[in-house]
């Protein structure tokens, strides 16, 4: 396994395989690695020629109260598992590399950027598209990988690959849990014992509410009621910041069920942010 720091070089090398008509799979990470990444990396393993990912906490990502400076960083670590799993190149590049002084220009999204965490995280998915965007111009995927885990991100990169037409196939890829059901996270690490042990309470929750959707004769308001009852019965959670249903395609709270429902639930665990999801679709009745 290469390992890279130095995007022009990262550029340069990807270019080669391109030109010899081999394909590039794609996984952007903030390191702190676990089965999560690690199925995503797989995936782009089994579908193209070559697989690069990349380790960057990326500091226009996070808001000025948050976790930057505390994100876990296990960098020996990371790389082990990647050379494990048989990864071409990993790409690690310096905050200065991709933020270079006088850097100034910002992808900024519409409408689907407010919405969910977006609303309690003023600017990140800016930072998000900023650096997806530049990386994806440094690595020049054939295919890039993202999971389920973080939804609301798979819709405004996919947003953003269509309304400026990139040549790049995204693929969503599933969550990964723990066996309690807790998705797995980098942030997971921050929990305490008994937090952790109080941290299932999302995937109960988004369970119920799959089963009241799935069982039909529920209305939206009836679920939402439900989710955030359960959330709150957890004595630990401090904050819920939103639990609901959802259009998966433009992430408006949904008055009435169609085909297809997000629930996605963000609420703070004394001071960790944990978010989760799930996507139910209602077979019709006859
Ligand atoms: P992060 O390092 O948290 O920025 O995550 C890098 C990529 O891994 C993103 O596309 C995440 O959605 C994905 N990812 C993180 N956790 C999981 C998980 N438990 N299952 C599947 N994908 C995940």
């Amino acid at each position: 396994m290469e390992i890279i720091r130095i995007p022009r070089i990262v550029r340069e090398t990807s270019r080669i395989h391109r030109s010899r008509g081999r394909s590039v799979g794609f996984v952007p990470t903030m390191g702190a690695l676990h089965e999560g990444h690690l199925s995503l990396v797989r995936r782009a393993k089994a579908e193209n020629d070559v697989v690069v990912v990349s380790v960057f906490v990326n500091p226009s990502q996070f808001g000025p109260n948050e976790d930057f400076e505390h994100y876990p960083r296990t960098v020996e670590n990371d790389l082990a598992l990647l050379e494990h799993v048989g990864v071409d190149t990993a790409f690690l590049p310096p905050v200065e590399a991709m933020y270079p002084e006088g850097f100034q220009t910002v992808i900024s999204v519409g409408a689907l950027a407010g919405r969910l965490c977006g609303a309690f995280r003023v600017g990140h998915f800016n930072g998000v598209l900023t650096v997806v965007n530049k990386l994806f111009n440094i690595v020049q995927p054939t295919r890039a990988y993202f999971g389920q885990k973080d939804f609301q991100q798979t819709v405004v990169i996919r947003r953003m690959v269509e309304d400026l037409n990139m040549d790049i196939e995204i693929i969503v890829c599933p969550t990964v849990r723990e066996e309690d059901g807790l998705a797995m996270s980098s942030r997971n690490a921050y929990l305490g014992e008994d937090e952790r042990r109080a941290a299932p309470v999302l995937y109960r929750t988004l369970t119920r509410a799959a089963e009241m959707i799935r069982g039909g004769d529920t209305t939206p308001e009836a679920v939402v009621r439900v989710m955030h009852e359960m959330l709150r019965s957890e004595p630990l959670v401090t904050e819920v910041q939103y639990a609901g249903v959802y259009d998966p395609g433009t992430l408006d709270s949904l008055v009435e069920f169609r085909r297809t429902t997000l629930l996605a639930i963000a609420l703070l665990l004394g001071k960790t942010r944990l978010i989760d999801n799930m996507v139910v679709e209602r077979v019709a009745k006859n």
